[in-house]
């Protein structure tokens, strides 16, 4: 049961990446980050909504709500824009080729593997997957749509943890290849 519900929940985070993908647009970032906000609200609903289904669907007659561990949840998302192109992106999995974007593939390239800790020789302090990051997902998003020639152009809006839609501060990671917020 809870293999099925974990199946489930990963369906509902590709659906939310796919969902956040590049767009045109001449919305500044405060009108990005607040259609990011409401996108999140609703893919945290459609979680609430599948627990609810599942209690509701049980025929155990000890049926009880079940617990969604907090680590199932997309951990973070994010809103960008690059000249008139947004894009959102999420934590959630990897990209398949990250070769497409070579000036921001050289720069993770510099502090670690795709998929690895970030090398502790370049990064200090907490070190995130590198390629993982929402930060990266969206600036690629853009990137089908738009080249970045520079990526210090890339606005972004703050980054939000989905589940509790608190903000989440920039990783040493994303320092490194973005610059500080
Ligand atoms: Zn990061």
């Amino acid at each position: 049961m809870q293999t099925d519900i974990d199946q489930l929940i990963d369906l509902i985070n590709q659906n939310l990446n796919k969902k956040l993908d590049f767009y045109t647009t001449t919305d500044n970032i405060s009108v990005i980050e607040n259609n990011l906000k409401t996108q999140l609200k609703q893919y945290v609903k459609a979680i609430e909504q599948l627990r609810i289904n599942e209690y509701l669907n049980s025929k155990s007659k000890k049926r009880k709500m079940v617990f969604i561990d907090y680590n199932t949840f997309t951990a973070c998302a994010i809103g960008a824009k690059y000249f008139n192109i947004g894009a959102y992106g999420t934590s959630h999995g990897y990209l398949l080729n990250y070769g497409v974007f070579m000036p921001l593939f050289n720069k993770l390239k510099k502090i670690g593997q795709i998929g690895r800790r970030s090398n502790k020789n370049i990064i200090k302090g907490k070190r995130n997957f590198v390629g993982k990051c929402a930060e990266v997902k969206a600036s690629y998003a853009i990137n089908k749509k738009n080249r970045i020639t520079n990526i210090s152009d890339i606005e972004f809006t703050k980054a939000y943890r989905p589940r509790t839609m608190q903000t989440i501060k920039r990783c040493n990671n994303c320092v490194y290849i973005f610059g500080n917020v």
